[in-house]
């Protein structure tokens, strides 16, 4: 069987800023499992994925457009300085989780000013070239499910809330 679309893949990875320092590897977090076709993946990843085999590797270098998108200011927000009034030791270069209508999202602490802390959004390759390192592991046809929902089902059943 080849990756194609409605295809669910399991992967060995490594993702690499341009340096080659380590940000996330199944050494870690244990292999990725993704449905193929539905931009789960970096959308230059998926484009190499698509017809490969169990087995196969792929060692690519993929430009911001291609991974995290370029780096946006408008992602950067002012908040006044009394919103982080219960947070200890903040600092500049601080992440912390930001709640917004879609979920939890890492944000960075930019700059601390005397009245407002700047917060940066964007993610933390944005604007990078990254490198990747994958390993096909497993190939399976995805359930009429999980296409429906456009996401993997893993251990049988939808762990989300839709
Ligand atoms: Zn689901």
């Amino acid at each position: 069987m080849n990756i194609t679309k409605n295809t669910v893949v399991e992967l060995d990875y490594k993702l690499m800023d341009s340096q080659g320092a380590v940000w996330e590897s199944s050494a870690e977090g244990g292999p990725w499992v993704y449905l193929h076709g539905y931009g789960d993946v970096m959308p230059g990843l998926e484009k190499e994925l698509e017809g490969k085999a169990i087995g196969q590797k792929i060692k690519v270098e993929l430009a911001p457009e291609q991974a995290y998108g370029p780096y946006e200011d408008d992602m950067k927000t002012e908040v006044p300085r009394e919103a982080f009034d219960g947070i200890d030791g903040l600092t500049e270069g601080m992440r912390l989780a930001a709640e917004s209508g879609d979920g939890v999202h890492a944000v960075l602490v930019k700059e601390i000013r005397d009245d407002v802390v700047v917060i940066d959004a964007n993610h933390p390759l944005a604007g990078q070239t990254v490198k990747v390192e994958v390993k096909v592991l497993a190939i399976r046809v995805a359930t009429d499910e999980e296409v429906a929902h456009g996401h993997v089902h893993q251990h049988g059943s939808c762990g989300h809330s839709h």
